[in-house]
């Protein structure tokens, strides 16, 4: 799971390291200017430029390793931050980590303060461009940003004047108004513009070409060009001819809070995402009822969920706990201690506890038994379930990976009192939980498309030996795929896993659903497209086994609004044609 962290001596346990990756990954990305490396060191080092403070957070991956960083300046006094440099590590850019790692730095400046973010991009119009021959990677940077929120300040003279920043290259000025629709002043603009040159040349308002550029700023409000990028527009996938059930609970659940330097995809945005996904689509909501407790606990350890129940009685409002000490040598010890209970009980050490923990999950279960309910009585053939926190790698006995408790396992036990159920793990991730927990059963058979854990979390479990014990041998399948699979690759496993879902011939099916398996996943590594999702979704769909879907991860937001509207209505639609 990646990481992001704080590189700043005294703050960051493992700064040495960390420093030498962010200068490496610099080095790599930005070859022609080796003299910004020593400046990094001593950012980093707490040596800031007048009125400034500079925050460096750098990526990390599963293995400790550097693969993306920022260096932002944030002007208290303005409320506002400008991105020096972000990059990420050119032999992994496929991974969608500049785009997230774009999202986490302006999460992070915006908890700060900041109103409002800025940075450089070189032009992407030929009539400013010195070099036509780097007009199209402009273009491409160009949109990247504008779909992230920054578009360029237009009607001054900063992507004409030259300084010793821009070492002869003048970039356009782009503004992301981080969601503020408030036009911007010319003052406003005028001061940031000011301290931004200064503190990048020591310039003063008085000296050219600062003076020059500062006259230039002529419009009240400032200028923000209009988009020039549009989104491709999505798909249009044929509506399924009757209402997609749905149980959603995500959206007025209390909200888990992640500290932005542990795991910190699992957001809600991820939730607007969704609704996103689903506009326009016929929707049949219904209610998430209230599923009690016993579901929950024919599934998981009681002593498990008194912990989770206990944390948010006992958890100061807005304090973020994470585990500290695993007692994995004297698992008979349950710490006496409240708090030091979390690592008897956790895998990880990015999975949240807060006070808004226990009620979300508890929401979550509701919801997936609230969907399987509709599913045994025969009144959907499909139903999804759109919750937050997700649940698969929560075991009998420990939770972790974001989850707490584990809706697709609680709806398949649920669901297994009437018939036979199959499990589909479709999530990037091994879904470890799920598998623990039917291990050793017959009638629910489990069956899992993953990372391949040599490389994906969790790590520990997912590998192709694991087939279940005792009634259950033979009763759970892994299918561990490595990195860079596309379309094509992954079908051709999906079909070997449906085929061995049609041999056991369940009477219900349970999918948990990860749109992280697409290209471009933070936490993923595979390269299944939209299009990709839409077969994927038939597929299932043409099982016509009474499907109760629950989602599970998927992090990257342009993702999941595409990737979640192919699936859904590709396995929709074949389920009812
Ligand atoms: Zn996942």
């Amino acid at each position: 799971m990646l990481k992001i962290v704080r590189v700043m001596a005294g703050a960051d346990p493992n700064f040495e390291q960390h420093l030498e990756g962010v200068q490496a990954v610099f080095r790599k990305a930005f070859s022609f200017y080796p003299a910004y490396a020593e400046k990094i060191a001593e950012y980093a080092a707490g040596h800031f430029p007048k009125d400034c403070e500079v925050i460096i957070l750098a990526a990390i991956d599963a293995k400790g390793a550097v693969i993306g960083f920022t260096v932002t300046f944030y002007f208290v006094d303005l409320k506002a931050a400008y991105v020096d440099y972000i990059a990420s590590d050119p032999d992994r850019s496929a991974r969608g980590i500049g785009g997230a790692l774009y999202e986490m730095m302006r999460d992070d400046v915006r908890k700060r303060g900041a109103r409002r973010l800025f940075l450089d991009a070189l032009p992407d119009d030929p009539a400013l461009n010195f070099h036509p021959g780097l007009i199209p990677d402009n273009k491409r940077r160009m949109a990247f940003y504008e779909r992230l929120g920054a578009r360029p300040i237009i009607g001054t003279a900063y992507e004409k004047t030259v300084t010793p920043a821009n070492l002869g290259d003048p970039n356009m000025l782009l503004c992301d108004a981080m969601g503020d629709e408030k036009p911007m002043s010319r003052r406003f603009a005028k001061s940031v513009i000011e301290r931004v040159i200064s503190t990048k040349t020591g310039l003063g308002p008085d000296d050219e070409p600062l003076k020059g550029l500062l006259a230039s700023i002529k419009d009240d409000p400032v200028k923000i060009r209009a988009p020039l990028y549009p989104a491709p527009p999505p798909r249009s996938y044929p509506s399924p001819a009757t209402p997609i059930d749905i149980v959603i609970t995500a959206d007025e659940a209390p909200s888990i809070e992640h500290s932005p330097f542990r795991g910190y995809y699992e957001r809600p945005a991820r939730v607007s995402a969704i609704r996103r996904a689903l506009e326009g689509a016929p929707l049949m909501l219904h209610r998430a009822e209230n599923a009690g407790l016993a579901p929950i606990e024919a599934v998981h350890d009681k002593r498990m969920i008194a912990f989770l129940k206990e944390t948010a009685e006992k958890i100061a409002p807005k304090r973020i706990l994470y585990p500290e000490i695993f007692p994995l040598r004297h698992a008979d010890r349950l710490p006496q201690n409240w708090e030091m209970r979390a690592g008897y009980f956790c895998i990880d050490t990015s999975t949240p506890l807060t006070s808004a923990v226990y009620p979300a999950a508890r929401r979550s279960v509701d919801a997936a038994i609230s969907g399987a309910r509709l599913i045994e009585a025969g009144k959907s053939k499909l139903v999804y379930a759109v919750v937050r926190p997700p649940g698969h790698h929560a075991e009998r006995r420990v939770f972790g990976g974001f989850c707490y408790f584990n809706n697709a396992a609680i709806a398949a036990n649920h669901l297994s009192k009437k018939g036979k159920v199959a499990v589909l793990d479709i999530d990037h991730h091994h879904g470890n939980g799920t598998q623990d927990i039917f291990y050793e059963r017959a009638d629910v058979l489990t069956v899992s498309i993953h990372g391949h854990p040599e490389s994906s979390y969790p790590f520990f479990a997912g590998f192709e030996d694991e087939r279940g014990a005792g009634d259950g041998l033979g009763f759970n399948r892994n299918y561990p795929i490595k990195p860079g699979v596309d379309d094509a690759g992954y079908l051709s496993v999906l079909g070997r896993a449906l085929r061995r879902i049609e041999k056991f011939a369940p009477a219900f099916l349970v999918v948990s659903f990860g749109a992280d398996i697409m290209k471009g996943d933070p936490t993923g590594a595979f390269f299944v497209t939209a299009d990709g999702m839409r077969r994927i979704g038939a597929e299932i769909g043409a099982l016509k086994v009474p499907t109760l879907i629950v989602q599970e991860g998927g992090y990257n937001l342009a993702n999941l609004r595409r990737g979640v509207r192919a699936f859904i209505f590709a396995a929709a639609g074949a389920k009812s044609a």
